[in-house]
């Protein structure tokens, strides 16, 4: 059946990588039509608006999307439409593998993790404000609801995946209110249906070390919005960067897929950006809507290019020194 997907090209590279992810798709034989759709600092100028609402009424429809990154100004400016999109959808769930990839060097040739990030609450939930000059305060919001829905979602991950473990960072040594409810709903989740996954908690720091010393010793990590984000992008140093690690923002009825990394402005047009995360995002959403003979040889299709190690078919974050145009029909090619 053929499916509308509403089509965010976002900002920075956004553009680039959205156009390789849709010729991507369309060789894999996806059956989707495209609703392209405004959002970002580039729809200002256009729309008036960084968030226009054509844009949330087409999400609201169709309940899929694929979004390219969207830049949010630092320190001052609109606040982050990625995460006003999230709490729009209430996306709680944010779904992001971590593998190795035959061909992509890195420190490490066995990592194969995913990262449960909680995505609505948190530091995230926009509640910062000056209390006198000098002095801001800003608010880190956890819910019994937000932390247990969010645990539910791993462990029922984990069943449906058989993973084998779940671990749990927190600093609910320093937060004792807001991670301790976090890590405290966690357990009580896993008591109730994790049976057969084994439960780990570790204070965040440490797992920070543990992770980049050896991956191989995590499966899933459960994590709160904040720590989510930061860990998001560990890990993708451990796999070869933010051009190979995807991500879905997942909540009961609707979804948005979208790489883990941002609009790359230092790099944006300029036929460098890896497309692959957003491409390995499309295949999570075309596994989601039950296309996945399409994902599959699309799979197929990029672990061939890597494996085969040409270094003038990849881009070169990840040591080739292919532009985004010649990967792309490079992974082409290898459907055809
Ligand atoms: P970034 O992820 O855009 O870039 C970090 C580094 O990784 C840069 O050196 C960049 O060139 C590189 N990189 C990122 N994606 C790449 C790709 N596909 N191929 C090759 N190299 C790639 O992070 P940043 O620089 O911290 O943020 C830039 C902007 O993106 C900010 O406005 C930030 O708010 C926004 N952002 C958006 C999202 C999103 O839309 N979901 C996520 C993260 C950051």
């Amino acid at each position: 059946m053929c499916r509308t997907i509403c089509l965010i090209p976002g900002d920075g590279i956004g553009p680039e990588v959205t156009e390789a992810t849709k010729e991507i798709l369309a060789a894999a034989g996806a059956e989707l039509d495209w609703l392209e759709l405004p959002a970002g600092a580039g729809a200002i100028e256009k729309h008036g608006e960084v968030l226009p609402q054509k844009t949330i009424e087409a999400i609201e429809h169709h309940r899929l999307a694929l979004k390219g990154p969207l830049t949010t100004p630092i320190g001052s400016g609109f606040s982050s439409i990625n995460v006003r999109l999230r709490k729009i959808f209430d996306l709680y769930a944010a779904v992001r593998p971590i593998r190795s990839l035959r061909g992509v060097k890195t420190r490490y040739d066995d990592v194969e993790l995913v990262v449960i990030r909680e995505n609505t609450e948190g530091l995230y939930s926009g509640l910062e404000h000056e209390v006198v000059p000098g002095v801001v305060e800003s608010i880190k919001v956890a819910t019994k609801m937000g932390c247990e829905r969010i645990a539910r979602y791993a462990f029922q991950y984990a069943r449906e995946r058989g993973r084998k473990k779940v671990t749990v960072m927190h600093k609910a040594n320093i937060m004792k209110l807001s991670d301790g409810l976090f890590i405290s709903s966690a357990k009580k989740v896993h008591g109730e249906i994790g049976q057969g996954i084994e439960y780990e908690e570790m204070i965040i720091d440490n797992g920070c070390m543990q992770l980049v010393r050896d991956p191989s010793r995590f499966d899933m990590l459960l994590l709160e919005n904040l720590y989510g984000d930061i860990l998001s992008d560990l890990g993708a140093g451990l796999v070869g960067g933010l051009g190979v690690v995807p991500g879905a923002n997942i909540g009961d009825d609707c979804a948005i897929f979208e790489a883990v990394h941002g609009s790359a402005p230092d790099i944006a047009g300029k036929n460098v950006a890896n497309p692959l995360a957003l491409t390995m995002s499309a295949v999570m959403m075309l596994n989601h809507i039950g296309q996945t003979a399409a994902g599959e040889r699309i799979k197929n299709a990029y672990n061939a290019v890597l494996a085969d190690g040409n270094p003038a078919e990849v881009t070169r974050d990840i040591g080739g020194r292919a532009g985004t145009k010649e990967f792309t029909k490079a992974m082409v090619r290898r459907m055809k």
